[in-house]
């Protein structure tokens, strides 16, 4: 079983007759929610952020956890081109957790939805073995108009935001600026509106899991098949594999009709065409002519 299959399985237990306002349901980086009557779409996520699976407290600054719980819900608005709105926490205290932890916590969660105009809604509290949050973020997009994974189609260029790996570079060494930019990624708010808004891109995803995981996703959702031509620009000092397969580099990847002329960077950040979608079986990537295997971050891999 993987993480995939998984998806697959709950999606179909769900599908019920459903509700004609829920424009997407599982399997894309958000939901879509069409209030009946308004000129904007709801974008919901919801992620979980576990102690010894996602950060461990002796490695992980307590603002450093708060921020990338956050950074994790908005680069899921930021891959569907959406805005943030709210958010709700949930919380559960682990019997190590003391004030200053908790404190620390929220000025790094809170700074950084100042940042973003991100109302912090709600939530629940709870105590747990291990420090456990679970982040619901709410955030919209003109009617009709969200990012979704579905839309890329053969002969669309494919192409990643900023460098990857950094976040897996800093994972194992937890120095230097790679430890840094694990610590506080930039969610892609303003490219992913500027994509969905200006480049017309067809088909974007924020890669969570690693570039070889979460292109075949992509590629699965939109039944195609993908050819990279080049290797994906590595952070300084990563290597190809934490580029391909290191997960929580948030930046996006994306797909543009074949006549698009992106710029080189937006707002600083560079943008790189890798390779081009491609008709075949669905999900089947390559790299420079080989198959490249999926070998990002899966929680069930294996079970
Ligand atoms: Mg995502």
């Amino acid at each position: 079983m993987d993480e995939n299959d998984l998806v697959r399985r709950i999606r179909a237990k769900a599908r019920r007759r459903g509700s004609r306002d829920l424009v997407m349901g599982i399997g894309d980086d958000c939901a879509i929610f069409h209030p009946p009557g308004a000129s904007e779409d709801w974008l919901l996520t919801t992620d979980l952020v576990i102690e010894d699976v996602h950060f461990r407290r002796d490695w992980h600054p307590a603002a450093g956890v708060g921020y990338r719980v956050l950074a994790r819900g908005l680069s899921d608005i930021a891959a569907m081109g959406g805005a943030p709105r709210y958010c709700l926490l949930s919380l559960a205290l682990a019997p190590w957790t003391d004030a200053r932890w908790v404190n620390n916590f929220f000025r790094g969660f809170l700074d950084l939805a100042r940042r973003h105009q991100t109302v912090l809604a709600g939530g629940d509290l709870a105590r747990a073995a291990k420090l456990t949050c679970d982040i619901v973020l709410c955030g919209s997009a003109p009617r009709g108009r969200a990012l979704r994974r579905d839309g890329a189609r053969p002969g669309d260029h494919i192409y990643v935001s900023g460098v990857l790996g950094g976040s897996s570079l800093g994972l194992r060494t937890r120095r230097g600026k790679a430890w840094k930019v694990h610590l506080r990624p930039e969610p892609r708010l303003a490219l992913g509106r500027h994509l969905a808004k200006t480049l017309k891109a067809t088909a974007a995803m924020d890669l969570s899991d690693g570039l070889s995981l979460d292109l075949r996703r992509l590629c699965l959702a939109s039944g195609v098949a993908a050819s990279l031509d080049r290797e994906p620009p590595v952070f300084p000092g990563a290597t190809i594999a934490d580029a391909l397969d290191g997960g929580e580099d948030y930046e996006l990847l994306f797909t543009l009709p074949p006549l698009a002329k992106p710029p080189a960077s937006f707002q600083g950040v560079s943008l790189t065409r890798i390779g081009v979608i491609r008709k075949g079986k669905p999900g089947a990537v390559e790299l420079l002519g080989r198959p490249l295997q999926p070998r990002g971050w899966d929680h069930f891999r294996g079970m």
